[in-house]
């Protein structure tokens, strides 16, 4: 795992002033990285029944659907307003300064489906404590919320359903 961390790059003042932002880009543009962490978070799941996996635009994507077509789900996009060409669903929740939105397909996820929810990182929990809320209305079962990475400092954890969240690799 210290291999995996270590390929991971810190950015200072990214987006703003005082973030320090993790960069996943470097650990995705390494073909045994990738193919690691896909392998291992996936093992984690084999053998469990899973229908959908939930990508969060836009990095949740790429982890997601490697993770989907491992796992033999089909996949599910979250994407930002105004993305999706079919009727949504909408959720908008609190950031640090303002409100995002997230969407979903009205018809993506039927009820009783085993759900993953997937994303690179796991920071304030609020973006994915928005994806949950707007599963479980639409009837979707969560089997886990899994990331790549979680900042264990801002303990995102506690905003989602206790005992399911899988982090990867932790700082
Ligand atoms: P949260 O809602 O505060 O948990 O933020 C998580 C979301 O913001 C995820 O969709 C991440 O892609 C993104 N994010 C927040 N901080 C970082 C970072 O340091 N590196 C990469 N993505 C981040």
């Amino acid at each position: 795992m210290d291999e995996l961390k270590s390929i991971i790059r810190d950015i200072p003042d990214f987006p703003k002033k005082g973030i320090i932002f993790k960069d996943i880009t470097t650990l995705l543009a390494d073909a045994k990285s990738y193919q690691r962490m896909i392998d291992l978070i996936s093992h984690r799941y084999v053998g469990q029944h899973i229908d959908k996996v939930v990508g969060v635009e836009a990095r949740g994507f790429i982890i997601g659907s490697a993770l989907a077509y491992k796992l033999g789900a089909g996949v599910v996009l979250v994407r930002k307003p105004g993305k999706l060409p079919s009727e949504t669903f909408s959720k908008t929740y609190d950031l640090e300064y303002g409100t995002d939105t997230l969407e979903i397909h009205t018809d993506a996820i039927k009820p009783g489906e085993k759900i993953l929810i997937a994303d690179d990182l796991l920071a304030t929990g609020g973006t994915t404590a928005a994806v949950v809320d707007m599963v479980q209305k639409m009837g979707g079962e969560i089997v886990e919320c899994c990331f790549m990475v979680e900042l264990e400092f801002l303990d995102g954890k506690k905003r989602l359903p206790e005992g399911k969240v899988f982090s990867l690799l932790q700082f």
